[in-house]
């Protein structure tokens, strides 16, 4: 099946780097126009639009911290004067600060929160009217299978993974009467940077954990996120939906 998002604008938060990137150009390839966003690096997310823009498709990088509320909606005031519109919003943009509780400080479990679950919904906020006023849309957030399952040493993590699952189903509630669909995605382990900062010992024990046993990769990511974009995925919302290879099963 060829999915067609043509005309379709995508906001993709943190796009520079592995999943985000990878969902960034998977929907590029569909036809969307995309904005990846990212927070510090600059040239890779520049080198995601040049690796679009070779594939034949168009879009452009934006800087913004979706942890801070005014430079979020910096960014999305540009968009929408610049774009029009946001029919596709991903988001992706997210980060760790692993420690057991006793070990775990203030900052670390805020940051965390105020990235993961505040940034997610700062962009929903802004683009809330946007949505409104389309009548369409699509919404994706990525979650994990630690807010599904929990998972030690993560209880920052783990708590701003399960918020977005809530963030999700209450949206699609809001939502659904203008025909907007609110899912998320709940990656279990995934070949990135983020997995990457992880000790190996970690990792083989994890894929103990997995039936598929092995991790995942962005493409088997990207996929669903570029399902759930379409019109094919019209009649589904405030879903969970796990990728992470029978993981959470
Ligand atoms: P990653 O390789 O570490 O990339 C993180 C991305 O998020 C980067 O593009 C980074 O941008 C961006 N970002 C971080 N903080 C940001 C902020 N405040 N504002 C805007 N962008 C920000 O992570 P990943 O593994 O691809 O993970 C992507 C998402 O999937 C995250 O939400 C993560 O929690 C989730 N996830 C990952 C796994 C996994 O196994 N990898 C599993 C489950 C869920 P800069 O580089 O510009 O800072």
């Amino acid at each position: 099946m060829k999915f067609d998002l043509n005309n379709k604008v995508a906001l993709v938060t943190g796009a520079s780097r592995g999943i985000g990137r990878e969902i960034a150009i998977t929907l590029a390839e569909a036809g969307a126009f995309v904005i990846v966003n990212y927070c510090g690096s600059k040239e890779k997310a520049d080198e995601v639009v040049d690796t679009i823009k070779a594939n034949g498709g168009d879009a452009v990088a934006m800087q913004c911290n979706v942890a801070d509320f005014a430079s979020t909606e910096e960014m999305i005031n540009s968009i929408l004067s610049e774009y029009g519109k946001v029919d596709i919003l991903v988001n992706n943009a997210g980060i760790t600060k692993d420690n057991l509780m006793i070990k775990m400080s203030v900052d670390d479990f805020d940051d965390v929160l105020s990235t993961n679950l505040n940034g997610t919904f700062h962009t929903i906020k802004l683009l809330y009217r946007n949505f409104m006023k389309l009548r369409a849309g699509k919404i994706i957030n990525i979650s994990s299978v630690s807010g599904v399952m929990g998972n030690a040493g993560q209880a920052n993590y783990s708590a701003s993974k399960a918020g977005v699952i809530g963030l999700t189903k209450a949206v699609a509630r809001e939502l659904a009467g203008r025909n907007i669909c609110v899912n998320a995605i709940a990656p279990g382990f995934v070949e990135t940077d983020m997995t990457g900062k992880m000790p190996e010992a970690v990792l083989e024990k994890a894929k103990e954990m997995i039936p598929l046993g092995k991790l995942g990769q962005t493409k088997d990511i990207a996929n669903l996120a570029l399902f759930l974009a379409s019109d094919e995925a019209n009649y589904i919302t405030g879903q969970i939906i796990n990728v992470d290879g029978g993981m959470a099963m």
